[in-house]
C-alpha cells in the first residue's frame, strides 16, 4: 500500500475526469488521478463535437492553445432512405464570432491537452494503471482505490468515478448495475483522410469554418440509432451507432451498417478518394434520465457517462460529462471548505446542484424519449423516412399530376402504412415525449 493520503482519486481521465480533477487541484486540494489507458484519450472515442462554454467554465482561455478543429458554422440534420436524403440545414455567419460556441475536435490530441493542464493545476496524474477495485471500510463507505501496480493500494478521502460508460468498477463494487443493452449504443467510427482544400470545397467552407451532418433513417434498418459526418482541419469524422439491444436482435453488424452508410449516394461523393487511417468503437450511454443510477455514497460520486449523463436526442455527451465532473468537484469542495466529511448525507449536495444544472434539467425533459424510440424504432427509422422521401418526390417530380391529387396520394401512403389512429398515436407520443 501508498501510505500517502490522497484529498481525492479520480478514476479515469476523460472529459469528466479531467474537469473534476482541474476544479479540484487548482483549487488546492491534493489529487491523484489514475488512466488505464497509454495516456488520456488513448482510449477515448467521440464524434467529436466540443461545446466551448462548458470548457470555458473550467479554462478561460482554452483558445489559445487547445488543440481545435474547426469552428462550427453550419449543421445539418438528414432523414434517409436508402437511395435519398430529406434535409434540414442551419448555418450562419453568426457562428464566425470572436469566441465560437461549438469546435471539431480530435479526443485523443485534446485530452492530451486537457491533462497537460491538469497537471499544472497540480494534480499528479499517472497512466498505464487500471483500479481494479474500490477499497471499502466496514461500514461499506469507499475508503480508496486498488489499482493493477505493485502496491497498488492508495487511500483518499473521496473517490470520484469517471471511468465511462462501461462503468465496471461501480458495477462490480454493488455501486449501481451494469448498463442495460436497451440503454446502450454501440457506435463504429472512422477517420478519413483528405486535404483541406477538398473538404471546404465538398461543405461550402472557408478557412477553419466547419460543418456537420447528424443523420437517421433506414440507414440503421430499422433499429434505434444515428449516424455523423463531421469535419476537421484534414479529415472528416464519420460513425454509426445503434442501440446494443437492437444488434442482439437484428441480423446487423456495426460495420455493415457503417459500410452501407459510406455507400450511400449523399454520403459517397464527400469521401471520395479519402484515406481511411483510424477505426474505432465506443460504447454510449442512451438511456437518458430514467436511467441514471445512483450518484454518490459515503466517500464516493459518479460524473460522466458512467452515470448516464448523455443526451442522445441532441448528441451531447461531453459538456455533460465536463459539467458533472465540475460539479462534482465544486460540491466536495464546499464540503471541504465547511469542514464536513464526505458521508453520503453530505454529499447529496452533488445530486442536489446537478439537479439545478442544465445537464439534469435537460435530460429530465426527454426523459421518455429513449423508450418512445426504442419501442417505435421500426416506425421512426424505417416507415416514416421511407414515406417522407416518398412524398418530397411526388412533389418535386413535375409530370401533370395536379397537386391536389399529389397531396392525397401522399396522405393515402401514410394512412395505408400506419393507419389514421397509429398516425395520431405516434405523433400524439412523440410530441408528449419531446415536451
Ligand atoms: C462515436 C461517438 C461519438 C460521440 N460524439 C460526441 C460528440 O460529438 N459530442 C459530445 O459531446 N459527445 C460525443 N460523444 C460522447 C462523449 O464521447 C462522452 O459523453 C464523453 O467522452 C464522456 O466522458 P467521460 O469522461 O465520462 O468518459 P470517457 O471519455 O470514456 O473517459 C473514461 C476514461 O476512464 C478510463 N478508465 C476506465 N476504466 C478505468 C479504470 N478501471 N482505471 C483507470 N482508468 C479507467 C478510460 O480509459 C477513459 O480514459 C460521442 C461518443 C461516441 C462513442
Amino acid at each position: 500500500m501508498i501510505d500517502e493520503k490522497f484529498d481525492a482519486i479520480v478514476v479515469g481521465a476523460g472529459m469528466a475526469g479531467n474537469a473534476a480533477a482541474l476544479t479540484m487541484a487548482k483549487n488546492g486540494m491534493k489529487v491523484l488521478q489514475l488512466e488505464r489507458g497509454e495516456y488520456s484519450g488513448s482510449k477515448n472515442v467521440q464524434g467529436a463535437i466540443l461545446y466551448a462554454d462548458m470548457l470555458e467554465k473550467l479554462i478561460p482561455d482554452f483558445r489559445e492553445d487547445a488543440p481545435l478543429e474547426r469552428n462550427l458554422v453550419e449543421q445539418r440534420f438528414w432523414m434517409m432512405d436508402d437511395h435519398s436524403h430529406t434535409g434540414l440545414h442551419y448555418r450562419s455567419d453568426d457562428f464566425n464570432e470572436e469566441r465560437p460556441n461549438r469546435y471539431t475536435i480530435i479526443r485523443a490530441q485534446f485530452d492530451k491537452w486537457f491533462s497537460q493542464k491538469v497537471r499544472e493545476a497540480g494534480a499528479t496524474v499517472l497512466c498505464e494503471t487500471t483500479v481494479t477495485e474500490l477499497v471499502r471500510d466496514t461500514s461499506g463507505g469507499v475508503v480508496g482505490v486498488r489499482t493493477d501496480r505493485r502496491d497498488g493500494e492508495i487511500h483518499a478521502d473521496v473517490v470520484v468515478l469517471a471511468e465511462g460508460v462501461n462503468g465496471l468498477l461501480g458495477a462490480r463494487a454493488g455501486l449501481r448495475e451494469r448498463p442495460n443493452p436497451a440503454h446502450v449504443a454501440l457506435a463504429v467510427k472512422e477517420m478519413h483522410f483528405l486535404p483541406r482544400e477538398t473538404i471546404e470545397a465538398r461543405f461550402n467552407l472557408k478557412g477553419d469554418e466547419g460543418a456537420v451532418i447528424e443523420a437517421a433513417g433506414t440507414i440503421t434498418r430499422g433499429m434505434t440509432g444515428m449516424a455523423f459526418v463531421y469535419t476537421n482541419k484534414e479529415c472528416i469524422s464519420l460513425g454509426i451507432g445503434c442501440l446494443i439491444a437492437d444488434f442482439e436482435s437484428a441480423a446487423e453488424t456495426p460495420y455493415g451498417l457503417l459500410e452501407r452508410f459510406k455507400r450511400h449516394t449523399s454520403v459517397a461523393p464527400l469521401i471520395e478518394g479519402s484515406e481511411v487511417k483510424e477505426y474505432s468503437a465506443h460504447l454510449i450511454p442512451e438511456g437518458g434520465y430514467k436511467a441514471i443510477p445512483q450518484l454518490y455514497g459515503k466517500g464516493w460520486v459518479v460524473v460522466g457517462d458512467a452515470a448516464q449523463f448523455n443526451n442522445a436526442i441532441h448528441r451531447e455527451g461531453s459538456n455533460l460529462a465536463m459539467t458533472s465532473g465540475r460539479i462534482a468537484a465544486e460540491a466536495i469542495l464546499k464540503l471541504r471548505s465547511q469542514k464536513r466529511p464526505m458521508t453520503a448525507e453530505n454529499l447529496a449536495l452533488y445530486r442536489r446542484m446537478l439537479n439545478e444544472s442544465f445537464v439534469m434539467k435537460d435530460l429530465k425533459k426527454y426523459k421518455d424519449m429513449p423508450a418512445l424510440m426504442h419501442t417505435q424504432s421500426q416506425n421512426f427509422f424505417l416507415t416514416y423516412p421511407q414515406l417522407f422521401s416518398k412524398a418530397m418526390q411526388g412533389f418535386l417530380r413535375i409530370d401533370g399530376t395536379p397537386k391536389v391529387e399529389k397531396e392525397k396520394l401522399a396522405l393515402k401512403s401514410f394512412v395505408t402504412a400506419r393507419s389514421r389512429r397509429g398516425l395520431f398515436s405516434d405523433a400524439f407520443r412523440f410530441v408528449r415525449a419531446w415536451r
